[in-house]
C-alpha cells in the first residue's frame, strides 16, 4: 500500500501518461493495426488508474473480439496483467501471466517478457521484492532486442510504453545501496525513451526518481536540480497527473529535510490540481500523506478530519491499501490525542480488518508501525503482544520473509526493553502526556519515503543474505564467511579461533539412510553446531560435510567450545524415517596467533593449520578434536604438505597437539597410540 504506491505500481504513475503514447513515438507506423491497438490498450491502462474494473472490462471486450492474431492478444493480455497486478488482483494477474506464457509459443519472446513484467509488478505488490527485482531485470532483457535503440531491428513490435514502464520500474525497484548505479542507468534509459517520444510528463517522472537516487547518494545539489527539472517538465506537459506527482514528491523531499511548511505547500498545490482534475485516487493518497504531516506538526485533530473526509472516497474502487494506510494514520492520530487506551481500542478493530486480502508486506509495515507507536506511548507489553500475535499468524501462513522481519522487530524491541527503555519510560511518565504526544508525533512522522527505503534495503540485504547462505543447512557458505572476514579485516591477518569439522564416515551414512537421509543428518548436525556457538560467531558449510566455525573474539576458550560440539554430536543419535545413526566428527582447531607466534597468519594459512589438525584426527581413530597449539613457522611454506608435516612433527614432539574427545567415546583414540603428552589431562 503506502510503500507500494511509491514504487511498485508503475501503472499508477504511468497510467495517465499512456493514452497519447503512440502519437509521439510511432507516427510512422500509425496505420499499422498493432499500433492502433496498442494505443487502445494504453488508454485502458490509463483509465484503470482510477477505475480498474472499467479498464479491465474494456480490455476483456477487446480480447474477445473475433479473428485477432496472437500478437494482438499479447498486447491486450499485457495490459490486463498490468492493471490486475497493479491493483493486487492476484488471480487476474496470474491468469494474464499464464495467457502470455501460452502466447509466447506463437509470438515468441516478447510475450514472455510481458509475462515477466506483469509477474514482477504482482510480486512487488505482494511484498516479494527479491523475486520482483529479478523478474523485472529479466523482462528488460526480453524487451531489449525489440526496443533498445542500439539493438532493435524490429522496433514496430516494441510497445514503447511497456519499455519505458519496465525501465522505470527497474530503476525504482533496484534503487538501494548495492544496485544504485544500475538503477540510475535504467532511469536514464526511461528518461531518454520519454524524451525521444516527446513526452515531458513521463520524462518528469523519470527525473523524479533520478532525483531520489541522487538524494540517496547524498548528492543533494544534483537531487534539487533534477526536482526542478521535473517541475519544469511537468508544467510544460500540462498533464495534471504528472504535476500532482511531481509536487507530491517534492513535498516528501521537503518533509524529509524537515521543511514542514514547504512540504505542506507542495502537497496543498498537488491537492488543488488533483481536485481540479477530479483525480479521486490521488486525492486520497495526498490526504494520507498530509495527515502524517499534520501529526508531525502536532495537529492530530486536523489529521483526523482529513482522514474522515477521505474515507468515503476510499470505500468505492480498489483502494484497500490506501484504506489501511488511512486507518493506520487514524490510530496514530488517536494515540497522539488520547493516549494508549483509545488507540488500543481502534487498533483492535484495525487488526480485524487486516484480512486475507492484505499482503504480508502491508501487514508487516502496519503492525511494525503501530507496535512502535504503542511502545513509544508506554505500552510495551501491548507492542510485544502485537508482534507476537503477528508472528504467530505468519508462522501459520507461509511468508518467511516477513516472519523474519517480525522476529527482527521483536528482538529489537526486546533488546531495547531491557536496556534504556525502562528508565526512559519512567522519565516520560513524569513528563506527562504532553511529551508522549510529541514523541508519538515523531514516530508517526516516519515518511513513506523512508519506509520504502527501508523495505528496499531489507530486500537487498535479503538478496545478499540468500547468496551467502547454504540452502540445505541455512549456514553461511564460503562467500558469506569470506565477506564476514573481509569486513572485519581478518582475511589477511586472521586472529581468533578456527575449527574445521568433518563428519566421520559420511559416505556410510549416505549408504545407510540414502542421500535424503544424509541431507537430514547434515541439517541436524548444522543445527546442533549452531546451538553451540554464540551470536556473531560464524558457522559455515565449507563444502560437502565439512563445516567451519570462526570465532573472532579473543581471548576465547576454544577447548570449551570444542567439548560442547563433540558432546552435542555424540549426545543422541540422529533419526531419519524410523532409523537412527550415531554421528561423530573429526575436528581440527587452533587459536591464532598460535602459542609463541607473534606474527599473523592469513586466513588461508590458519585454515590449513586447522585442516592439518582435522586430518590428524582422521588418521588416528576419528571422533576427536585435535588442537594445534604450536607450530614451527617454516612449515607454512608448503601448506599442501602441512598434514604430513604435522603428523611427523607430532610423533617427534616438535609440534604441540592437544586432543579432546566426547565423554562417551570408545577407546579408539587411545588405541591409535598417540603420544602421551598429547592426551588430555
Ligand atoms: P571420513 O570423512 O570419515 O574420512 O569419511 P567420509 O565418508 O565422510 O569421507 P569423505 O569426507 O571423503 O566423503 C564425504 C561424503 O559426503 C562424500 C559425499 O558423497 C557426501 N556428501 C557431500 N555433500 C553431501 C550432501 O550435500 N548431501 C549428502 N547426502 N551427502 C553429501
Ligand atoms: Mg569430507
Ligand atoms: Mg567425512
Amino acid at each position: 500500500m503506502h510503500v507500494g504506491m511509491f514504487y511498485s505500481r508503475a501503472a499508477h504513475w504511468l497510467g495517465y501518461g499512456a493514452a497519447a503514447w503512440a502519437v509521439g513515438c510511432a507516427t510512422a507506423a500509425a496505420a499499422e493495426p498493432a499500433t492502433t491497438l496498442q494505443r487502445q490498450v494504453n488508454q485502458a491502462v490509463d483509465l484503470a488508474y482510477e477505475e480498474p474494473l472499467r479498464g479491465l472490462a474494456t480490455l476483456r471486450a477487446l480480447d474477445a473480439s473475433p479473428g485477432r492474431p496472437a500478437e494482438q492478444h499479447r498486447i491486450i493480455q499485457a495490459g490486463i496483467g498490468l492493471i490486475a497486478a497493479d491493483h493486487a488482483m492476484a488471480d487476474d494477474a496470474a491468469a494474464a501471466v499464464d495467457a502470455l506464457e501460452r502466447l509466447s509459443k506463437e509470438v515468441g519472446p516478447l510475450a514472455h517478457a510481458d509475462a515477466l513484467l506483469v509477474r514482477a509488478d504482482l510480486e512487488m505488490e505482494m511484498g516479494d521484492t527479491i523475486q520482483g527485482s529479478r523478474d523485472i531485470v529479466a523482462a528488460i532483457g526480453g524487451y531489449a532486442p525489440y526496443c533498445d535503440a542500439a539493438m532493435a531491428a524490429d522496433r514496430l513490435r516494441c510497445n514503447d510504453f511497456d519499455w519505458f514502464y519496465a525501465n522505470m520500474f527497474a530503476g525504482v525497484t533496484l534503487d538501494s545501496a548495492a544496485t544504485r548505479g544500475t538503477a540510475g542507468m535504467y532511469l536514464q534509459t526511461a528518461g531518454a525513451i520519454a524524451h525521444r517520444a516527446d513526452r515531458p510528463d513521463l520524462e518528469a517522472r523519470a527525473a523524479i526518481y533520478s532525483a531520489q537516487v541522487a538524494q540517496e547518494e547524498n548528492n543533494l545539489e544534483m537531487s534539487d536540480r533534477l526536482l526542478q527539472r521535473a517541475d519544469v517538465l511537468a508544467t510544460r506537459s500540462r498533464d495534471a497527473s504528472a504535476q500532482e506527482f511531481v509536487k507530491m514528491f517534492i513535498g516528501f523531499v521537503r518533509q524529509d529535510r524537515n521543511d514542514l511548511a514547504g512540504a505542506q505547500a507542495q502537497l496543498e498545490a498537488a491537492m488543488a490540481i488533483a481536485s481540479g482534475a477530479g483525480h479521486a485516487r490521488r486525492m486520497v493518497e495526498l490526504a494520507a500523506f498530509m495527515s502524517q504531516l499534520d501529526m508531525r506538526q502536532g495537529r492530530p485533530e486536523r489529521a483526523l478530519q482529513r482522514i474522515q473526509r477521505a474515507m468515503p472516497q476510499v470505500e468505492h474502487g480498489h483502494l484497500e491499501g490506501l484504506k489501511q494506510q488511512l486507518v493506520t494514520n487514524q490510530v496514530l492520530a488517536l494515540l497522539q490525542m488520547h493516549g494508549v487506551e483509545e488507540g488500543r481500542r481502534v487498533l483492535r478493530s484495525l487488526l480485524d480488518t487486516l484480512d486475507a486480502r492484505s499482503t504480508a508486506a502491508d501487514r508487516g509495515e502496519i503492525i511494525g508501525k503501530l507496535g512502535n507507536a504503542l511502545a513509544a506511548a508506554g505500552d510495551e507489553d501491548g507492542a510485544m503482544k502485537l508482534f507476537q500475535r503477528e508472528q504467530q499468524s505468519l508462522f501459520a501462513g507461509r511468508n518467511k520473509q516477513f516472519e523474519r522481519t517480525m522476529l527482527d522487530r521483536q528482538a529489537e524491541l526486546g533488546a531495547r526493553q531491557q536496556a534504556e527503555r525502562r528508565a526512559e519510560l519512567r522519565r516520560w511518565a513524569a513528563l506527562g502526556a504532553c511529551v508522549v504526544a510529541l514523541l508519538l508525533a515523531a514516530t508517526a512522522a516516519v515518511s513513506w519515503m523512508r519506509l520504502r527505503n527501508r523495505r528496499l534495503a531489507r530486500a537487498n540485504d535479503a538478496l545478499r543474505d540468500q547468496s551467502e547462505r547454504d540452502p540445505l543447512t541455512g549456514l553461511l557458505n564460503r562467500d558469506g564467511l569470506l565477506r564476514g572476514l573481509r569486513e572485519r579485516g581478518r582475511l589477511d591477518e586472521f586472529a581468533g579461533t578456527l575449527l574445521l569439522i568433518d563428519i566421520d564416515h559420511f559416505k556410510n551414512i549416505n549408504d545407510t539412510l540414502g542421500h535424503a537421509g544424509g541431507d537430514a543428518v547434515l541439517r541436524e548436525a548444522a543445527a546442533r553446531l549452531q546451538a553451540c556457538v554464540r551470536e556473531g560467531d560464524l558457522v559455515v558449510r565449507w563444502g560437502g560435510e565439512e563445516l567451519v566455525v570462526a570465532i573472532l573474539s579473543s581471548p576465547f576458550d576454544g577447548d570449551a567450545l570444542v567439548d560442547r560440539i563433540l558432546h552435542s554430536l555424540a549426545a543422541s543419535p540422529i533419526a531419519f524415517q524410523q532409523r537412527t545413526v550415531s554421528v561423530s566428527a573429526s575436528i581440527g582447531y587452533a587459536s591464532f596467533p598460535l602459542d609463541g607466534d607473534a606474527a599473523p597468519m592469513t586466513f588461508d594459512e590458519a585454515l590449513a593449520v586447522a585442516d592439518a589438525g582435522m586430518y590428524y584426527a582422521k588418521r588416528n581413530g576419528r571422533r576427536a578434536a585435535v588442537r594445534i597449539a604450536r607450530l614451527p613457522r617454516e612449515l607454512l611454506v608448503d601448506l599442501g604438505g602441512l598434514p604430513a608435516a604435522v603428523e611427523r612433527g607430532a610423533s617427534r614432539g616438535s609440534i604441540e597437539l592437544r586432543v579432546r574427545r566426547p565423554a562417551t567415546r570408545d577407546s579408539a583414540f587411545a588405541a591409535a597410540g598417540l603420544p602421551a603428552a598429547a592426551l588430555p589431562s
